[in-house]
């Protein structure tokens, strides 16, 4: 019986090693600093972070109750988009506002948001499922690279009733919220929309690195002066009205959303609520590498692990006999 689990693990230490071989190396972001930590928008008491014993790998025994999810949830994201899951020629139904004040940038601990204030929202709309969506925010995950396991140093990992003890180190992960086909990218930019009754869809949007700036993201995340450079950092108004800049970038890509990985996950970051409608766009924007490092400067790194979709992308079977 031994022997079976013990090939189980190695199995799975050796998948780990796969995926991260896979993988291109690019930039290793190291944090060298905690991450920022805050209690939720809803006055949670309990922290949670991007490393150490509150990262991701703790954030459903920091609060069971509450955040549960988080480890023991069978539909969790980010994961790793493949085919299967492209929607093509389908595109979502999008309504969207030519204003765009009432906007502000914060600084929420763990990304900086765009938030819009309930006039704003409501302004945009995403028809889908059998209900509208009104925009709530969007905000940046800045992941790429790869982290080695000393994350997990304190972390006892249980599979088939093996336990792996702490300071063990077989491999290296990467940190990235979602991927495709193993690849991941430098930004990703999530659009949170919300209904009537909080059912929440996000569109998603990929960035890498290149010569070309972004003026979405500049003028989103880098024009603010003085930026939020921490979640006490006063919240910096934004006003596009006069660039109509958020509609101009929903109307040349999200609202161009022909071609889009869909599927039910949940939130990436606690509570990891499940029943969200996730929609990442195919294609990939460009940000230019100072555009990368002024966001990063501020966000450091947030960007959850990739999770197994459906709970099998281990393809573990545990044998007991
Ligand atoms: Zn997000």
């Amino acid at each position: 019986m031994f022997t079976t689990k013990l090939a189980s693990v190695l199995f799975v230490a050796s998948t780990f090693l796969l995926v991260s071989q896979a993988t291109p190396l690019g930039q290793n972001y190291r944090r060298d600093e905690p991450a920022p930590v805050t209690p939720t928008a809803d006055d949670h008491q309990i922290q949670f972070g991007y490393e150490g014993d509150i990262g991701p790998p703790y954030w459903g025994s920091l609060d069971p109750i509450n955040w549960g999810l988080c480890n023991k949830g069978t539909k969790q994201s980010p994961i790793n988009l493949y085919d299967a899951l492209l929607v093509p020629n389908s595109p979502l139904s999008f309504s969207l506002g030519e204003s765009s004040s009432g906007l502000s940038l914060t600084n929420d601990g763990h990304t900086l948001k765009v938030v819009f204030n309930v006039e704003e929202s409501s302004k945009y709309t995403l028809s889908a499922y059998g209900s509208k969506y009104t925009l709530q925010n969007f905000h940046v995950h800045t992941p790429s690279g790869r982290l080695s396991f000393k994350v997990f140093r304190n972390l006892k990992i249980g599979i088939c009733n093996f336990e792996i003890k702490k300071n063990t180190y077989f491999g290296t992960i990467d940190f990235v919220e979602h991927r495709y086909n193993g690849e991941y990218h430098d930004l990703e930019l999530h659009f949170v929309w919300m209904d009537a009754a909080n059912n929440t869809a996000v569109t998603g949007v990929f960035y890498d690195k290149g010569d070309a700036p972004s003026s979405f993201l500049q003028t989103a995340f880098v024009n603010p002066s003085p930026p939020p450079t921490t979640k006490d950092s006063p919240p910096a108004p934004l006003d596009l009205s006069d660039s109509l800049l958020v509609h101009k970038f929903l109307e040349a890509t999200v609202h161009d959303f022909t071609n889009y990985y869909a599927y039910d996950g949940s939130l990436t970051v606690p509570p990891c609520s499940e029943g969200v409608k996730w929609h990442v766009y195919r294609d990939v924007q460009i940000l230019s590498i100072e555009q990368h490092k002024a966001i990063t400067a501020i966000t450091k790194w947030n960007a959850r692990e990739t999770q197994a979709y459906n709970k099998t992308a281990f393809g573990i079977a545990c044998h007991t006999h």
